[in-house]
This record gives structure tokens, sequence and C-alpha cells, in this order.
């Protein structure tokens, strides 16, 4: 028989207590958090989906190897391991173990930016696009046209928009492109997959013109379930097999081990060419540690080289991404606004569809956040004009384009009842939908503002800017 339920698959070994409180006191503790749940402790937090960097929770084996592993400085056997896993993954010679993403990015990014370089990508992560601009060179997001609106079904909208590369090729010269940058999953445009025939094409494109190709790869795996399900000619093809045929279209990678390595910490770099590779390993020795550990420990080694391969089960990877999709399924049918299809790790729940009351400048996806805090103890992250709105010079606010929330989900951490209170929070906010008023900023940082800045309710809209 075929069954309907899908069940996660893996037992639970050890458990990890979730303190219950009641809404007077979350109440209390949002007050004392001035309204951002980015301040909150992490024991006032029933569901937490903040982020699914860092989050996962290992496996048995993982935990295994990290009694395994080799604390030597140089050429540790844990190193050697993690290597040998990269190494077969991504068919790339040289690799740099780094304490986490962006620090292989800062390698990378600093080396071959610059002033007036210019990088392109179907969207540069945030640490991505600060690590150019750090370098004093510029980032370019290109995405496909699908990819810029919430409401429109397209099996890939995280591709790049080669047209327009080609044009921006044209405009800045091939020899100002330090790199074309290829984010899959696409993070920053909602976990959305890229398409092997997109990489095919910017691989093209980038050999004719001599332009490096980049992969920032945190969630290949993920994205090779979609291309196996979604494109013609892999249907046959494991999901490994899918992943090395990307990694064979580009000159290297950048890798955050927090994403599809089931790691808490760790990332990596790893590079074609020999010249590039020495270049960024003299920094990586200066910055992060000799070139057999990077910053991390063998332990932690240990635990991505078996993460890496844990991420290709098929069985996991069939109910990673429909537990994903049965989170945006429930919430659909419920008539809350969502970005469609469902990504590889997140929800986006759009905000200004769900509260139209609330103008930007009372920003409703942090209404939102707060919302589902209070009614269920959950935790998430607003994507909207909290976290890339900017002032004029009359101090007015410029909106962000979208007003999102994002659900991240955190691999193999919550079960099916965990997400159906997900659910049910959102029941009891469509209730009293229309009474929501949004907030204001009291307080706030010069620069990445929705860490810490501070809100206040308001309880008359004001209507206008
Ligand atoms: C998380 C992430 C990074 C940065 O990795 P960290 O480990 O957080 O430093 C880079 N790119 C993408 C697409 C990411 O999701």
């Amino acid at each position: 028989m075929v069954f309907k339920t899908i069940i996660e698959p893996f037992r639970i070994k050890s458990v990890e207590r979730i303190r219950m409180t009641t809404e007077a006191e979350r109440n209390q503790y949002l007050h004392d958090a001035h309204y951002n749940p980015f301040l909150l402790k992490s024991n006032q937090v029933v569901i937490d989906l903040l982020t699914d960097s860092g989050t996962s929770a290992m496996s048995s084996e993982q935990w295994a190897g990290i009694m395994r592993g080799d604390e030597s400085y140089a050429g540790a056997s844990s190193w050697q391991r993690m290597e040998s896993a990269i190494q077969d993954l991504t068919g790339y010679p040289y690799i740099l173990p780094t304490h986490q993403g962006r620090a292989a990015e800062h390698l990378l990014y600093t080396k071959i930016g610059g002033v007036g370089k210019v990088f392109i990508s179907n969207t540069h992560f945030d640490t991505t696009r600060a690590n150019i601009e750090y370098s004093g060179a510029t980032a370019i997001d290109c995405p496909c046209p699908e990819g810029k609106y919430p409401e429109i079904s397209h099996p890939f909208k995280g591709n790049i928009d080669t047209t327009t590369l080609l044009s921006l090729i044209e405009k800045y010269g091939a020899g100002n492109i330090a790199a074309v940058i290829l984010t899959v999953t696409n993070n920053s445009g909602g976990g959305q997959p890229v398409s092997m025939a997109n990489a095919r094409d910017v691989h093209t494109i980038c050999k004719k013109h001599t332009i490096l190709f980049i992969l920032d790869s945190c969630r290949i795996a993920e994205n090779a379930y979609f291309i196996k399900h979604r494109e013609a000619g892999f249907e046959g093809k494991t999901y490994r097999e899918i992943a090395q045929e990307m990694y064979s279209l580009a000159d290297g990678c950048v890798f955050s081990a927090k994403k599809d390595a089931f790691a808490n910490m760790g990332g990596f770099l790893a590079l074609n060419n020999l010249d590039l590779a020495v270049q960024c390993r003299t920094v990586l020795i200066i910055t992060e540690g000799y070139s057999t550990y990077g910053g991390l420990s063998g332990r932690d080694m240990e635990a991505i080289a078996i993460g890496l391969e844990e991420i290709f089960d098929a069985d996991y990877l069939h109910y990673r991404i429909k537990s994903t999709q049965y989170l945006a399924d429930k919430l659909h049918k419920m008539g809350v606004p969502i970005m469609m299809p469902s990504g590889g790790h997140a929800v986006y729940i759009d905000a200004k569809a769900f509260y139209p009351q609330i103008p930007p400048h009372e920003y409703p996806g942090q209404a939102l956040v707060c919302g589902l805090y209070k009614v269920g103890g959950i935790r998430c992250c607003e994507i909207g004009s909290v976290m890339f709105g900017k002032y004029d010079a009359n101090g007015k606010l410029i909106p962000a384009a979208m007003e999102l929330v994002r659900l991240a989900i955190p691999r193999r951490v919550y079960t099916q009842s965990h997400i159906d209170y997900v659910a049910e929070t959102f029941e009891g906010l469509i209730e009293t939908k229309e009474q929501v008023h949004g907030l204001r900023i009291v307080h706030e940082p010069p620069f990445l503002r929705h860490f810490t800045a501070h809100f206040e309710p308001v309880t008359l809209s004001s209507g206008v800017a």
C-alpha cells in the first residue's frame, strides 16, 4: 500500500525540554524584549523557527564521531576524513576549512574583489554581499523575473536571469567581473531552487568570457531534491549525483556546514585552481587557523564529514521537503497568504497581505512576528521593512519591496505535532486579524537594525507615513 502519512525517518534518542509558557508570561517577556524576538531568551520560546542555521539535530553517528575527533594540530585524521568527504562530493581538489560559511566568503571575496570589481548573483546572501562590499567591490542581484513575485508559481524561482547577466557582462566588461555566484537554493529569494539547465547556462557564459563561477552551495542537497522531481532527465539520478553534476559545472564553492551538513558550526571553501587556493590559504592561516583545521576542532570536522553523507539520504530529503510543504499547504488552505510554491528550508508569509490595515511604516511583518510569539510562543524573523527599510533625506521610511515573515525549519528537530501547533497558532491569529495594529521603532542602531532595535506597539494607526 502507498502511505499518505510521511513519518520522520528517525527515532529520538535524546531529548531537550521545551518550557511551556502562558500567554500572560509571553506578553511580559515580549514587553521586556522591546517587542523584538531577537532579544528573547531561548527558554522563553516554545517553538524556535528563527533560523535553520546551526540548529540541526545531529545523529547518533555524528555524536559518535565527535567522541572520535582527533584534535592534533596538523594532519588530524578528522581533517583527512572531512577533506576526502568534500573532495568526493564536490570533485574540487583544494579544500580550505573555516569556522563558518562567511569566513570562506571572506577568504575568497577579499582576494578576488576590491574596488572596481563586480560580482553577479541570482541573489547575494546578506553575509556574501557584506563581504563583497567590504572589499570595495559591487554586488549585483540578478534573479529571474518569476522570483520577484510571491504569488507566481514556477518550478525554479531561484534561477539567475541569464539575459540580464549577459547585458551586465557587456556593460562592465568581462575582465571586471570577479565572479558569478549561484546561490543554491536561493536563500534570500525564499529558499527557491535553481535548475541544472540554469547552472549549465551560467557555466557556458562564464567559460566563454573567462569569468570565475562559484556555487554558494549551503543547501545543495535540498536543491538536488527539487531537480530530481521537477526537471526532465533527472528522475533516475541520485541526489548525490545531481549535486556532483552541479559542482562539476562551477570552478569552486563556499559552504556553510550549519545548513546541509547538520553541523552546529563549520564551513569550507573548495576550489579547482591551485594558484587561487594558495593565495586564499595564506589568509586562512592568518585569520582562521592552520590549513588542516581552519577555525574548527577535530570533533567538528568529524561531524561535518558524517553530515555531508547523511544529508543525501533519500528518505531524509523526501521527509525534509515534504514536511516544509506540509506547513505551507496547511497555511495556504487556511487562507494565510504565503510565498508559492514553498522552498526547501522555510515558509514565507506575506504580512502585507495578512494585515492590509497596517501601513509599511508600522511594520506589518513585525506585528505578525509579535503575534505568533504572543499567541503560540513561536519565534520567527521579519524579512521586510525592519530588515531592509531605509530612510530618505527627510527621515521618511523607504519601505522594502515585500513585507515577509520567515518560518525557518530546523533539520530533524520538530515533529509533525509541533508543526500542527504552529498552524493552529495561525487559526488564533486569523480570528483577531482585523483588530491588530503595528509598531513603531523607538531605538535603532545605524547598521543591521533588525537584530537589536526596540519597538513599541501603536494603538491607533495613523494611516499615512
Ligand atoms: C548561511 C549562509 C551563508 C553564511 O554562512 P554562515 O555559516 O552563517 O557564516 C552564506 N550563504 C548562504 C546562502 C547562507 O544561507
